[in-house]
Parts: C-alpha cells; structure tokens; sequence
C-alpha cells in the first residue's frame, strides 16, 4: 500500500484503487494534501500486471484458445490485477519517470 512520504500517511486499497481510474501523474495525499508521485518501481510493477492481464490476448495467437473463454476470463484477469495493484504502489514526493535502460 502506498504511503505518503510527507506524513507517512498509509493510503487504503480504496484511495490507491481511485487513484488507478484518474489518468494524472501525481496523486494527492488524502492526510497531508502533499503531492506524491507513483515511483518508477511500482510504475514498473503496474505495467507488469497490465502484461499479465493482456496475456491471454497475445495467447490466441499461438493456441487455439476460444473467443468465448478468453472474453470470460478477460474481466477475471482484469479485476483481479486492479485489487491487487494498491498493494504494489509505491509513491514518493518526487515525480520519477520509467527509463527501462537505465540500471
Ligand atoms: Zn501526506
């Protein structure tokens, strides 16, 4: 769960899952109202979890896999890396940007 880097404020899955459906970089700490930036690790690990969730997609490309089990699974895969997601956040006070080649 993220916590706030100003305060140490612990976000709830609640606040971190609303965070996920607004598209802006910064998010607003609900204690301190400090702007706190998703760090470049758990962008990292949100990204990962978007792969596992587009998995089965890139999986009828190779299998014969059904259009009806992979729209079925799809929503499953889809909610299920949504509630875990808040626990992989990690923010900090400053705004850091992915750079895969760095190391
Ligand atoms: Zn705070």
């Amino acid at each position: 769960m993220p916590t706030c880097e100003h305060c140490g404020y612990t976000w709830t899955w609640k606040e971190s899952l609303k965070k996920l459906f607004t598209f802006r970089p910064e998010m607003v700490c609900p204690s301190c109202e400090e702007k706190q930036y998703q760090t470049q690790r758990s962008k990292m690990k949100s990204s990962f979890l978007m792969i596992v969730v587009l998995l089965p997609l890139l999986m009828t490309t190779f299998f014969d896999i059904s259009v009806a089990l992979l729209l079925g699974l799809s929503p499953i895969l889809l909610v299920f890396s949504m509630s875990i997601s808040p626990f992989l956040m990690e923010v900090s006070s400053k705004e850091e940007f992915i750079d895969f080649f760095r190391k």
